[in-house]
């Protein structure tokens, strides 16, 4: 769905379909370059993560695998929990991989620090990540943040798989919703 279809919904967009694909490509590009030579896996976070990893895979100029991790950790309302359980666990064995954890967001970092260090328990060569949006909040964790899209406002944002209660994922741009859609 396009900005025009949310209607009254939507309140503004922060960031245009045509912006978050010309920074995919060109983060894929440093991305490949980056880890020329090397077993690159990537590790998306289901289910925000789906858009960015569609896209940001499409912009490497080489062949990598993808895994997939079900967490949860928000449930229904806009407020991290920081409580986190894994739902779907990878299905690859990571040894000794070079691992690139794929993000739609970071807010509170909560959630990637704990997937961070659950995955580098199991004895891969690294563990790097790669985020669309980063909210400010997160300075608030120690988290190494290797590649980040776009530095954004603390606002709760939907759109390119970011959902509010499962809602907008599949908004084309990000934006924020307007005081109705709350009420
Ligand atoms: P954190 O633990 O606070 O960093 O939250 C991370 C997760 O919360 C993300 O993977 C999203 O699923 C969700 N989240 C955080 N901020 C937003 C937002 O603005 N819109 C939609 N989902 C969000
Ligand atoms: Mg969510």
């Amino acid at each position: 769905m396009d900005a025009a279809d949310m209607g009254a919904d939507l309140e503004k967009v922060l960031i245009t379909e045509e912006q978050i694909i010309a920074k995919l490509d060109e983060l894929g590009a440093q991305i490949w370059a980056d880890y020329e030579g090397k077993d690159l896996l990537l590790v998306g976070v289901l289910k925000g993560a789906v858009m960015v990893m569609a896209d940001l895979m499409r912009a490497l100029p080489g062949t990598a695998p993808m895994d997939w991790m079900a967490i949860s950790s928000y449930g229904s309302g806009t407020k991290s929990s920081g409580v986190v359980r894994i739902i779907k666990d990878l299905d690859a064995d990571i040894t000794d991989k070079h691992v690139l954890i794929v993000e739609d967001i970071i807010d509170s970092g909560l959630t990637l620090s704990w997937i961070k260090a659950n995955l580098e328990s199991r004895r891969p060569a690294s563990v790097e990540i790669c985020t669309l949006l980063r909210k400010p909040e997160v300075a608030k964790v120690v988290i190494d943040v290797k590649y980040v899209g776009f530095d954004i406002p603390n606002e709760f944002v939907v759109g390119y798989g970011l959902d509010y209660d499962e809602r907008y994922r599949n908004l084309r741009c990000v934006g924020t919703l307007a005081a109705s859609v709350y009420a």
